[in-house]
């Protein structure tokens, strides 16, 4: 544990994790710095801190160089979501890489620690199952989902790089699937397209036959993973997988959605897109092990809460999420 206050710079801050994470500093006491360009988060998202002298919000974009002050980085910026990533590539791709340099640069610059907010695609549409971390992954390097999943992978060798030839302190999670209240109405996952559908008593779309697998976890989960990594010694660097084990087929997951909203929804089967990997649960010893950490809300908690926050948004009690892409 931080016996000090400390000067958190959260990158992505205004996003769903990154607002998440934002609650839990602040609420034991940490300053916090959100550096976000407002590409898929939102305002809505910290609107609750703004009065708070705690927490500072800079309107910055990550491809370009940041200089200020501070004592840790959770560097998160980048978008999430398959449709918001691929909706300027170029630009995701850019995120991930140049965002990257100049996030280590600045953390090199000031001698402090570093985290990095990988993710699962790293393993891409993976041959070994359940994923552990010392699988190098199938990647289709000039896919669709390449921008995200190369971005992420050249992302993990900077921060190796920036470790071995600077000895800069750096910690990075493969983070799985991740869900719960904030995701974006508009962006095209799993979860939150197949609660709104059962929700407004639409067909589900199901991608594919629906036979593929993801494990997901409930966001309150992975921020105390993020931040038992970020606190831990500093010979634990990662990467290191944060995720809930609990697999599920993505027609399993429409059903127990359905089931919860006791929605009259009827699938629908779609194609399936590009690269979609067919199957995803990690491996998570090296976490249990080594922070002591393990996911503890349960899938139908999770999802519960999910469903009671779009049901508020949907009935027009919180504002809707912009599209992607405008401030
Ligand atoms: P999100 O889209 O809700 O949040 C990403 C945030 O980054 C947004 O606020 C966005 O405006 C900001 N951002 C994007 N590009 C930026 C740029 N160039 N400069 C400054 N800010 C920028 O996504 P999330 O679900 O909160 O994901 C947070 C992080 O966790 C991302 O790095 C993502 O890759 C990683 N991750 C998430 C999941 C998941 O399931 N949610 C899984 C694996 C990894
Ligand atoms: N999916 C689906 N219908 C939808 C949205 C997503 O069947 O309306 C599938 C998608 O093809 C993938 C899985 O659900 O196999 C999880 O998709 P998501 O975008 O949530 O996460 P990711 O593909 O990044 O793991």
């Amino acid at each position: 544990m931080l016996d000090q206050l400390q000067r958190i710079v959260v990158t992505g801050g205004a996003g769903v994790v990154g607002a998440h994470l934002t609650d839990k500093l602040l609420e034991r006491g940490d300053e916090v710095i959100c550096v976000d360009n407002y590409y898929t988060g939102s305002k809505r998202n910290i609107l609750h801190h703004l009065d708070n002298p705690m927490y500072e919000m800079m309107r910055h974009d990550v491809t370009f160089p940041l200089y200020i002050e501070a004592d840790r980085i959770f560097h998160l910026a980048c978008p999430a979501a398959p449709i918001h990533y691929q909706h300027d590539p170029v630009q995701t791709l850019k995120t991930s890489v140049h965002g990257s340099i100049n996030m280590l640069g600045l953390a090199k610059r000031l001698g402090i620690r570093i985290l990095q907010a990988s993710t699962s695609e790293v393993y891409g549409d993976p041959n070994v199952h359940p994923q552990e971390e010392s699988y190098w992954g199938n990647v289709n390097p000039i896919g669709i989902r390449s921008c995200y999943d190369e971005g992420k992978r050249a992302a993990e060798t900077l921060f190796f790089d920036y470790h071995r030839q600077h000895g800069l302190e750096i910690k990075v999670a493969r983070i799985f699937n991740t869900f719960g209240p904030r995701m974006h109405v508009n962006d095209g996952r799993g979860v939150s397209n197949f609660i709104i559908q059962a929700l407004r008593g639409e067909p589900i779309t199901i991608f594919g036959e629906g036979l593929q697998t993801r494990s997901f976890c409930y966001v309150d989960d992975l921020v105390n993973g993020l931040i038992a990594l970020m606190d831990s010694p500093a010979d634990v660097t990662g990467p290191i997988n944060l995720g809930n084990p609990h697999e599920l087929t993505i027609r399993e997951l429409a059903e127990s959605i359905i089931d919860m909203t006791g929605s009259g929804s009827k699938l629908t089967f779609e194609d399936l897109p590009q690269d979609d990997p067919m199957q995803r649960r990690p491996n998570i010893d090296k976490a249990r092990d080594l922070l002591s950490w393990q996911p503890t809300v349960s899938f139908e908690e999770g999802v519960r809460k999910t469903i009671d926050y779009f049901d508020a948004h949907l009935s027009g009690n919180q504002h809707p999420t912009k599209p992607v892409g405008h401030a």
